[in-house]
């Protein structure tokens, strides 16, 4: 009884309001989105394979969790640019819902990578938002975290302004190997926030199949289908 009223004297004081709606969260059971939001968060109903076929693709298997719907674009938005780092909190159960509901063999790779973001925008952003997602799901799934596989060389910032065609340019060469030993044989799993056109991930699969990976699959949060 005690803890019950100390929680609702905590949630009174610091009342949490739904990221979104801003509607007021009155169980501690909804953190960040009321149930409305959440819900409107779309699973993907299969697992994501996409148009053009795989075979045009550097990776092996591809994953997307959940739809680019209107909801997922204001959130990843605030993920990405609002420093919404705690948005972890809500993605990540989502992946691993999808990742169980599916069963998605995560846990059959070697190494699990974020797509790194170049040096520069690292720096102006202070985080990587795929990182915070990919050390999450290895810390879960007990994969090994590899932060430093790959190298961003170029600072292709301006992807939104960009047609698929030009984005596929855009990319190419974007990514170097640190060490290859580290890559070698290796079967690796990586995270990005989004799926697009694919480009970004083909490049950095790419880079990685050029050093000796056995297997490179990709998981994303979301995907523009
Ligand atoms: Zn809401």
């Amino acid at each position: 009884m005690l803890q019950a009223f100390l929680q609702g004297a905590f949630e009174l004081i610091f009342p949490d309001n739904c990221l979104l709606c801003r509607q007021f969260l009155n169980s501690r059971h909804q953190r960040q989105l009321c149930p409305n939001c959440l819900g409107s968060l779309t699973l993907n109903p299969t697992p994501f394979s996409r148009q053009p076929a795989l075979s045009t693709f550097a990776f092996d298997q591809a994953w997307s969790v959940c739809l680019y719907n209107e909801t997922a674009q204001k959130l990843l938005h605030a993920f990405k640019y609002n420093s919404k780092t705690s948005l972890c909190k809500t993605f990540v159960p989502l992946m691993i819902d999808f990742i169980d509901r599916y069963r998605i063999p995560l846990d059959k790779f070697d190494l699990i990578s974020p797509i790194p973001l170049h040096p520069v925008r690292l720096r102006e952003r202070g985080y990587n938002q795929s990182s915070l997602l990919s050390l999450d799901l290895s810390r879960h799934y007990g994969i090994s975290h590899s932060e430093n596989l790959l190298i961003r060389q170029k600072n292709t910032t301006t992807q939104t302004e960009l047609g698929a065609k030009q984005r596929w340019t855009n990319m190419e060469g974007a990514f170097k190997i640190k060490n290859s030993t580290d890559v070698k044989d290796k079967t690796i799993v990586l995270i990005d926030d989004l799926f697009t056109t694919g480009a970004t991930l083909h490049s950095a699969a790419e880079a990685l199949k050029t050093a000796g990976a056995a297997r490179v699959g990709v998981l994303t949060l979301s995907a523009t289908i």
